[in-house]
């Protein structure tokens, strides 16, 4: 496939309807319930708060591919890439390709599967249970609801599509990790085992295909085991399973040039499916030169200021992400006040030894809320943060 020419169609083609970091059930039912005759849904149970739950699928092949998004509710870049996959499937549905796609394979796809998360922009459920740490107790009902459904469907290929936060950084020195995967471990001793080589073998392609869009931003996961998450579950079932973590790509909050990147990797994956070079037991070494994740990032570092009493400090903003009026705010708070020469920001200004000086009631210190963050420039009053 031609990835700069799939690129190119995304920035124009891609869902119109859903925009930005919130994406809730009531943005995508209409959309699932307009999907055309090719896509068959099927409701697969309900949420806790009795959200109906939806599973697409498209294809008739014999491999099958499982895909879930939103399993934690404030991740829904993935969720936007879905639907772009299943617009350029359907417009392109006369071309060879993806005939050969639709004939090859048949993909299971659950938008999303924690709705009610979703509705509050929160990583966990209704009853404030991660369901990525649900897979051996599934006392959720959308843990369950997944687990019947990968039972019964029994996919030789399952993609647990997730969303990262901007402290991520891959390579030294760092840049941001705007994509990251990861083939999860069965066993304590991580082994690589053949299902876990064949995930590997895909994530390798997609590295080496985003690697011409992002070079030097896609990272691997860490792939420490737990039982308790559902990557690791499937993987111990000799599912091959891959995680995806979309990423922070420059200023882009709300994460649409991730998106695109997520779609492309979405098509990676069934190009190499059909193309069946997953199976090939050698294609998964190019995994272990992927650079590991690491947190060294924060969205602003001021850096080389002073203080009348504290003396000389960096300090470093991260935004939380507050849900207000059904948009996504990004709200500066303090996350260090130090000597931050081992850490990166997506926004950096040097101050130069500027002095500051705080209003009397304004803490400077860990974990303080700013309403207002104003940069005003170059030097001497450098900047003012308004508590
Ligand atoms: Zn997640």
């Amino acid at each position: 496939m031609d990835y700069s020419a799939l690129k190119d169609w995304h920035q124009s083609h891609k869902e119109p309807a859903l925009f930005g970091r919130y994406i809730n059930h009531s943005a995508i039912t209409p959309l699932i319930k307009n999907l055309p005759d090719d896509f068959r849904v099927e409701h697969l149970g309900k949420s806790v708060k009795k959200r109906s739950i939806e599973a697409v699928s498209w294809g008739n092949g014999l491999t099958k591919v499982l895909a879930w998004s939103q399993m934690h509710g404030n991740e829904s870049t993935t969720t936007k890439a879905l639907f772009d996959l299943f617009n350029w499937l359907d417009q392109n549905k006369e071309d060879e390709v993806v005939k050969q796609l639709q004939n090859g394979l048949t993909l299971k796809v659950v938008p999303m599967l924690n709705p009610d998360g979703a509705e509050v922009y929160t990583r966990s459920n209704a009853n404030q249970i991660d369901l990525n740490r649900d897979a051996q107790d599934r006392s959720q009902p959308e843990s369950r609801i997944l687990h019947t459904l990968y039972s019964k469907f029994k996919p030789d290929l399952c993609l647990n599509l997730h969303g990262q936060r901007t402290i991520f950084g891959v390579g030294d020195p760092a840049k941001s990790a705007t994509v990251s995967f990861l083939s999860p471990s069965q066993d304590e001793l991580r082994t690589v085992t053949q299902s876990r080589k064949k995930g590997m073998a895909v994530i390798a392609r997609l590295a080496q295909m985003l690697e011409e869009f992002i070079p030097g931003q896609i990272g691997r996961y860490d792939d420490g085991f737990n039982l308790n998450c559902v990557g690791d579950t499937l993987q111990q079932l000799n599912i091959p399973t891959i995680l995806f973590e979309a990423g922070h790509f420059h200023e882009d909050y709300d994460r649409e040039k991730t998106r695109a990147f997520m779609f492309l990797s979405l098509l990676g994956v069934l190009e190499s499916v059909a193309l069946q070079d997953w199976e090939e037991n050698i294609n998964y070494k190019p995994y272990f030169s992927i650079p590991e994740n690491k947190k060294c990032f924060y969205d602003v570092i001021f850096r080389n200021l002073n203080h009348p009493n504290k003396g000389h400090f960096d300090l470093a903003i991260q935004y939380e992400e507050q849900l207000r009026n059904s948009r996504i705010q990004f709200v500066p708070k303090i996350a260090q006040v130090s000597d931050l020469k081992d850490f990166f920001g997506h926004k950096e200004y040097d101050c130069k030894g500027a002095q500051v000086a705080f209003s009397s009631d304004f803490e400077l210190k860990e974990g303080v809320i700013l309403e207002e963050l104003q940069v005003k420039g170059a030097l001497s009053t450098t900047f003012s943060l308004k508590s």
